[in-house]
């Protein structure tokens, strides 16, 4: 008996429709960058071109973020003699047509009217390959320390907050980011940015505020990921932080992104903001805006400066975690997985900045402030495997565990003698469940 026949008509008809439910229902990872500057603030290119940079290779969504702004009403950018070298304005005409760039003359200065966000997403969203994302970078301060807070999913943007000392603005910063999300009545996420940047926040800081996220990696040169003698790096402030929300505060644990904090789209250098660094890898059905936050605010994603990854999954029956690298060729990796036992005690050991300075005096001192020192079950490593792909069950003794994956390939915009490796981070798994 052929096939055809075999198969009736009407069968065919509903196998297409399951197969084509199937494929809608399918999982696919998508790639995306959710901290990007453009001329809207202190990026250096039109927003159109700053999302095509983002397309043409191969990201499936991006978030602007510029500081203080969303991209609404109308907007002039100053065009510097910088971007007129770069020739930015005949770059966006020769992608976008003639007549895209509208500009005018003020004195000596030439101003080109920007794009709200509405009109950069019909120039280069494509349903299913690229979307974007409205946000603002809320860009606060307490005397000169910078406290900095993303809304993803925003489109009105939220006016910075300053309070009594660092900890109350930063808290105050993102309780008014979540209002105003809810507000617009907007599923979004709030971010808490690159921590160590003048080493303005502390672990405890990201322990104390509603936010359920912050930057583990941000690319910006200025952002110290990896901390220095008196600071400790993002990834042991994720370990503080998470501990600290699971066992003082009652929170679930943070969950860390990687960003480009993107500003500069011309010249390529160690100390410039380069796009094209650190970016997540996100779960999701379908590429669309509810659909990406549901998959962040579910924990479903990874960060990474570089590594991919075939698989993260967490069996949460039989309680395992399962990582596999996606390898490139001649690249060796290792695989730690690292956490909080449970006996862990959500106070440090030493405090490097004594409590009884007030900060206004500490900060005229010192610029930055200082995380404490807690006692090494905080950030302990369970396991450490080298190769591809690796399984940890959990015993019962982990607050939580997390995997990074590093790679022995140093990331391509350092040089390598900084020592600085391709790295994927995966989110924190397994704690109690009254905390979810
Ligand atoms: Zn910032
Ligand atoms: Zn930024």
């Amino acid at each position: 008996m052929n096939r055809r026949k075999f198969f009736s008509p009407a069968i065919r008809v509903a196998l297409a429709w399951l197969l084509l439910a199937v494929s809608v229902l399918a999982e696919s990872w998508y790639k995306g960058n959710l901290h990007t500057h453009s001329f809207w603030s202190d990026g250096r290119e039109f927003p159109e071109m700053v999302a095509v940079w983002y397309r043409d290779r191969g990201y499936h969504f991006m978030a602007f973020t510029d500081h203080h702004v969303t991209q609404t009403g109308e907007k002039w950018a100053n065009i510097t003699t910088a971007e007129k070298a770069y020739g930015v304005i005949a770059a966006c005409q020769k992608r976008f047509g003639p007549d895209s760039v509208i500009t005018r003359q003020e004195g000596e200065k030439i101003l080109a009217k920007l794009k709200t966000f509405p009109e950069v997403q019909k120039l280069v969203e494509e349903p299913g390959r690229f979307l974007l994302l409205q946000g603002e970078e809320i860009t606060a301060r307490y005397l000169n320390v910078p406290v900095h807070v993303n809304a993803i999913n925003l489109y009105t943007p939220v006016a910075a907050l300053k309070e009594k000392d660092t900890t109350t603005t930063l808290i105050a910063n993102v309780k008014a980011a979540l209002e105003a999300l809810k507000q617009e009545k907007n599923q979004g996420i709030v971010v808490i940015n690159h921590p160590n940047f003048h080493y303005a926040l502390t672990a405890e800081d990201l322990a104390e505020t509603d936010a359920c996220f912050f930057e583990v990696y941000n690319a910006h040169p200025g952002s110290n990921n990896e901390g220095d003698s008196k600071h400790p790096d993002t990834e042991k402030m994720w370990d503080i932080a998470s501990s600290l929300r699971l066992l003082k505060w009652k929170k679930p644990p943070l969950f860390g992104l990687a960003t480009d904090d993107s500003h500069h789209y011309h010249e390529f250098a160690p100390n410039r903001a380069n796009p094209g660094r650190a970016f997540v890898m996100v779960r999701a059905r379908e590429l669309t805006v509810p659909e990406i936050i549901a998959a962040l605010q579910r924990g479903d994603f990874y960060a990474s400066s570089g590594v991919i990854l075939q698989e993260v999954r967490y069996e949460a029956r039989e309680r395992k975690l399962v990582v596999q690298v996606q390898p490139e060729k001649d690249t060796h990796y290792r695989i730690d997985f690292i956490g909080t036992t449970i006996d862990a005690e959500a106070r440090p050991e030493t405090v490097l900045a004594p409590e009884s300075v007030p900060e206004e005096q500490s900060l005229q001192k010192a610029p930055g402030r200082f995380t404490g020192r807690y006692r090494p079950q905080i950030g302990h490593v369970f396991l450490s495997v080298k190769g591809t792909s690796a399984t940890y069950t959990l015993t019962g003794k982990e607050l939580y565990v997390r995997a990074v994956v590093t790679s022995d390939r140093p990331v391509p915009w350092l040089p390598p003698e900084e020592g600085i490796y391709q790295k994927a981070w995966t989110q924190p798994v397994g704690w109690p469940q009254a905390n979810h």
